[in-house]
């Protein structure tokens, strides 16, 4: 997995202060994309090693109280992203006490696959949709157009 963007303090892509990654990876073509640069897998950066350690590091870091981390892009869902988030999803689970972890995704909660299922069960908040243009509205909390859908899962 490739991606764009880690922003270790970031307070406008969910619910308080969250980490935020921005993946490589989207295959949904939406007009009117906000992020066009992220759609090629191959854009960006290796999503290393080190990476996942730094998440988790700073997840855990009490200096600053984040309430958990957005996946978002590209999509965090393109079948080939799901191994690398599948793992790094796990890890904050099972390292990151108390943390929520929400994800952007262009797919429909209820196409989803057998794989990106196995992420959407360890997640807390799944906002899923394309943008469409002629839904969209800026007075939208998290979601850029109206089609979009907030589920809180857990
Ligand atoms: S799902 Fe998101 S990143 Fe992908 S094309 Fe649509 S708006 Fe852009």
């Amino acid at each position: 997995m490739n991606y764009h963007q880690y922003y270790p303090v970031d307070v406008v892509n969910g619910p308080g202060t969250r980490c935020v990654l921005f993946v490589s990876g989207c295959i949904h073509e939406c007009a009117g994309c906000y992020n066009k640069s992220t759609w090629r897998l191959n854009s960006g950066t290796p999503f290393t090693q080190e990476m996942e350690e730094r998440i988790i590091a700073d997840l855990n870091d009490t200096r600053i109280k984040r309430q958990g981390i957005t996946l978002s892009g590209g999509d965090p869902l393109h079948p080939q992203n799901v191994p690398d988030i599948l793992r790094l999803v796990k890890r904050i689970r099972a390292e990151c006490e108390g943390k929520d972890i929400w994800v952007w995704t262009g797919y429909k909660l209820g196409e989803l696959t057998a794989q990106q299922q196995e992420v959407v069960a360890l997640i807390n908040t799944l906002v899923d949709g394309k943008f469409v243009q002629a839904l969209a509205d800026p007075s939208l909390l998290w979601r850029g157009s109206s089609n979009q859908v907030i589920h809180y899962l857990r």
